[in-house]
């Protein structure tokens, strides 16, 4: 039985002012409660994908629906229901880890609902430090903040843009845990990464992207038992 796809992308192409093709006709379905890896080489198109996607970069061509919702022409309906971390962490040093989360409830002109942001900043184990100011958490508790800032106004779809770059082995087990917790909880997650064992570790499905295409997109089990580790790995590089 097909699951239905939350978010339907059709003939996408970006060509920078350059004139550089950063994604060529990418055809992808991402299904509901997925947690679907967007895996590929650094500057494959992964970051230009998903920024358009969640309606920050325009493309020069095709089409991006998020349950049903074209995201230029219908653009608040659809990005209500995306969630995005992006790869850098930034925020306001002064701010508290509170003030941060429900600051971004506000930017989607949502009500405030303490109910909802204590539920996930719990959810997150960040309840003990809702006090702390931003600049005195670790990478990993900031990076924590973050997703929840991201799921303050009740998206259904979560962008993970390279959760673990730069990330030590042990941080990175706590956000793959993180990850699929969220999954459990309904929301459908879509990351980037270059790293194989991530996208094997976590996700349901998988997309290889590589300069500017999906080159393949399979069920996790299904790619690993097709090519082997070995052999992903080789056309990764
Ligand atoms: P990384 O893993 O390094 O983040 P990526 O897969 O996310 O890489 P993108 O950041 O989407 O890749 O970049 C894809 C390609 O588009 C790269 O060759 C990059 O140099 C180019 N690119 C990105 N942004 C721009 C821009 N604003 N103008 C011109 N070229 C760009």
């Amino acid at each position: 039985q097909a699951t239905p796809s939350v978010i339907t992308v059709q003939g996408l192409t970006k060509r920078y002012a350059s004139g550089f093709e950063a994604l060529k006709r990418i055809d992808l379905d991402i299904q509901r409660g997925e947690i679907f890896a967007l895996l590929g080489p650094n500057g494959a198109g992964k970051t230009t994908l998903i920024s358009i996607i969640c309606g920050l970069v325009n493309a020069s061509d095709g089409q991006v629906r998020v349950n049903g919702h074209d995201i230029v022409t219908d653009y608040r309906a659809a990005r209500e229901q995306i969630g995005l971390v992006p790869q850098e962490l930034t925020s306001d040093a002064f701010a508290t880890v509170w003030n941060t989360v429900s600051f971004s409830r506000g930017l989607f002109g949502k009500r405030a609902d303490s109910a909802h942001i204590e539920r996930v900043l719990r959810s997150l184990s960040l309840w003990d430090k809702r006090r702390n100011k931003m600049i005195t958490l670790s990478g990993g508790m900031k990076r924590r903040v973050l997703i929840a800032k991201a799921l303050a106004h009740e998206p259904q779809i979560l962008f993970l843009d390279e959760p673990t770059a730069g990330v030590d082995v042990e941080l990175r087990r706590d956000m793959w845990d993180v990850v699929r917790s969220l999954r459990d909880q309904g929301v459908t997650v879509i990351l980037t990464t270059h790293y194989i064992e991530e996208a094997e570790e976590m996700a349901d499905r998988i997309g290889v992207i590589n300069d500017g295409e999906i080159v393949l997109v399979e069920e996790k089990a299904a790619l690993m038992r097709q090519l082997g580790r070995k052999q992903l790995r080789l056309d990764l590089q």
